[in-house]
């Protein structure tokens, strides 16, 4: 069965998946400032900011450079020691399996927001955030099959 084939997937959204979404994406955010700002001088200071803000930096890049551009891509080369910093990094960001998320992240890329596409939003039974809860969950489901 081609999934090239078949016609793209309409963009649709409704408001409580929307509300979710802005809520998701929001309110974690929001909640950390508000904790810092109660617990600065009490628990969390300019130690603790560095360390959130550059360990937030470390994993975000061992992501986006490492696990989606070097080890899914193969955007570029680079010594052993940096491949398995990035490595490193990126699992820092608890998103599974680097050797999993590469594959899930090539499955993406051929099948994007069609049948087949492991972690559109559009599918799998939810629009927007609760589409991309879907794809955080397939780990156990495609791990058993
Ligand atoms: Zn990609």
């Amino acid at each position: 069965m081609s999934y090239a084939a078949q016609p793209p997937v309409p963009h649709r959204i409704t408001w409580h998946a929307f509300l979710g979404n802005m809520f998701g994406v929001f309110a974690p955010p929001v909640g950390i400032v508000y904790a810092m700002y109660h617990l600065w001088h009490r628990g969390f200071d300019w130690l603790y900011l560095a360390l959130l803000i550059g360990m937030y930096l470390f994993s975000g890049l061992g992501v986006t450079i490492g696990w989606h551009r070097l080890f899914t891509h193969r955007a570029f080369k680079t010594p052993t020691w940096v491949r398995a910093t990035l490595a490193i990094a990126g699992s820092m960001s608890v998103q599974g399996p680097l050797l999993w998320w590469c594959a899930q992240h090539r499955v993406h890329h051929q099948h994007s927001d069609t049948e087949g596409d492991p972690h559109s939003p559009h599918l799998h039974g939810g629009d927007g955030f609760l589409g991309t809860r879907t794809w955080a969950g397939s780990f156990t489901r495609t791990a058993r099959t």
